[in-house]
């Protein structure tokens, strides 16, 4: 075990820093470096049951008499203490997990402040009660309650945002929150509760226990909790679903994809070479969203095959710090394993490797590998099937825009995409026949004011937009009789 100033040996329950009763710590590796960045405190069962209990007690507490405008403005002071901390907290994102820094900034930096001021902005403007006419006389009075205690569980491919998509609805709603971060990440999910706490959000509002699969089983199941919000792998959302199914709980599920970029005839590849790296391999590929399978059209496919491959083969690999690096280490040496057995997959099945295809020899340490692109895949291939979840893309070529459209729904998935076209108006038709939560048209770029999440296998429900807020909520109709 390391001792530096990143080790965290506390939970946050109840407003306060406790000693875990489950005695387990874990180190977060840096995945450039491949060195110990710290160590965290790992919850087990009577840690989770300690922070429901107290997420529990802060329903009945004040929080639950505050008004819109009042918690708007608590939501407002978290997000100034996020943004005061935001370039260190985008720098240690960055190390945890080897997301480039030119991401992390805008991501884990700055966007869950953005995220806790649009919510306050929206509950500021919602109404908590509404008086509707009843058809056949006398009314009703429909109230908007908060659902209760909400567990978050969240992955560490974008551990902040990810969070902070549950948080804030959840606490502009007048829920209260058990947080239960990936171990991988969980020494960034510490400066929630830094911040919380600084900000003066009342006790058990925000509760952070970092902890393994089995305890967060143990969360999802708990009786104290009223919501499941989760974000990660299809296969730990069909469990999770599975519980809540049980249990009739709520539950919102984003989950894997693999999505699909449709070159269309008349893109201007200038512009598609220019966002590739943003949106097919953004984050080293370690995306959700990330449109990872490209097809294009026969008439065209030796341009587009040369685009990317050139565009691929400039990408710079190296340090997540440096501001002009593209494309850093994956998270692990696991999740390295995992994306070089399917790059050796692609080459059992006979695909071509046009650039990339190992470890790049100019990183000793580090799980880095090469940005890859396989040429000539036929859909129904492993690699373009299954979530490879690294710098790996597919390139297949299509005949008619039917077939691409076919191509392009012909996955599990369905969480995002993006269409080329220099004619938006026809990238918007496109758009409308994949099947998928969220489109780009020439870009791919999460608003924070529209809904994100899947279809398929790729997740139940919605997070962002006013679409992101309406599961925090329940409603109860309460009737009066004409006077
Ligand atoms: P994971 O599913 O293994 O773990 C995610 C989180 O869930 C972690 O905190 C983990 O400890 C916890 N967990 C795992 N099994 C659990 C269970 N049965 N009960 C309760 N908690 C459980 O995923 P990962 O490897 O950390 O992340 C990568 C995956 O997440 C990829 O498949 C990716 O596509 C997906 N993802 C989806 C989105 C989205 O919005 N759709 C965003 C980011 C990542």
């Amino acid at each position: 075990m390391s001792s530096n100033s990143l080790d965290r040996n506390h939970l946050f329950i109840g407003g306060r820093w406790v000693q875990p009763v489950h005695r387990v710590r874990t180190d977060v590796v840096e995945a450039a470096t491949e060195k110990v960045l710290g160590t965290v405190a790992l919850g087990g069962a009577a840690d989770i049951d300690a922070a429901v209990g107290a997420a529990r007690t802060a329903l009945q507490g004040p929080w639950a008499t505050l008004s819109n405008g009042e918690r708007a403005d608590v939501l407002e002071s978290f997000a100034g203490a996020l943004k005061s901390r935001a370039k260190a907290t985008a720098a240690l994102v960055s190390r945890e997990n080897g997301m480039p820094i030119s991401l992390s900034i805008g991501a884990n930096g700055y966007s869950p402040a953005a995220m806790l001021d649009y919510y306050a902005g929206l509950i500021r403007g919602t109404d908590v009660e509404e008086t509707r006419v009843g058809l056949f006389g006398g009314r009703t009075v429909v109230r908007r309650e908060p659902v209760g205690v909400v567990a978050a569980i969240t992955p560490w491919n974008y551990p902040q945002p990810l969070a902070m998509m549950k948080i804030a609805p959840a606490l502009a709603a007048g829920c209260t929150v058990v947080l239960k971060p990936a171990p991988e990440t969980s020494l960034d999910a510490y400066i929630f509760a830094d911040a919380a706490e600084e900000a003066g959000l009342p006790p058990g509002v925000l509760n952070v226990v970092p902890a393994g699969r089995d305890d967060g089983a143990h969360l999802v199941a708990h009786p104290g909790v009223n919501k499941v919000a989760f974000t990660g792998s299809t296969a730990a959302g069909r469990a999770i679903g599975e519980t809540c199914g049980r249990l009739l709980r709520p539950v919102t599920l984003e989950l894997g994809g693999k999505s699909a970029a449709i070159v269309a005839a008349d893109a201007d590849l200038a512009e598609f070479a220019a966002g590739l790296a943003e949106v097919s391999l953004v984050n080293n590929g370690q995306t959700c969203h990330a449109s990872t399978r490209i097809l294009a059209p026969r008439s065209r496919y030796d341009e587009v095959v040369d685009a990317v491959t050139e565009t691929v083969r400039a990408l710079r690999v190296g340090d997540p710090l440096e501001r002009n690096t593209d494309v850093g280490p994956l998270v692990s040496a696991a999740q390295r394993e995992r994306v070089l057995g399917y790059v050796e997959a692609g080459r059992a099945a006979g695909y071509r490797i046009s650039v990339g295809g190992g470890v790049p020899a100019d990183q000793p340490q580090g799980w880095f590998v090469e940005p890859t692109v396989f040429v000539d895949v036929d859909n129904s291939a492993t690699i373009a099937q299954e979530e490879i979840f690294g710098p790996v893309l597919t390139i297949t070529p299509y005949e008619t825009e039917d077939d691409a459209v076919a191509i392009a729904n012909d996955s599990e998935y369905g969480l995002g995409g993006t269409i080329w076209t220099s004619d938006e108006a026809h990238g918007y038709e496109l758009a409308a026949r994949v099947e998928t939560g969220t489109v780009g048209v020439n870009h791919y770029a999460l608003e924070l004011a529209a809904p994100f999440g899947g279809v398929k296998s790729s997740g139940l429900g919605r997070e962002l937009g006013p679409e992101g807020l309406a599961p925090y909520f329940r409603s109860k109709s309460v009737y009066f009789k004409d006077r």
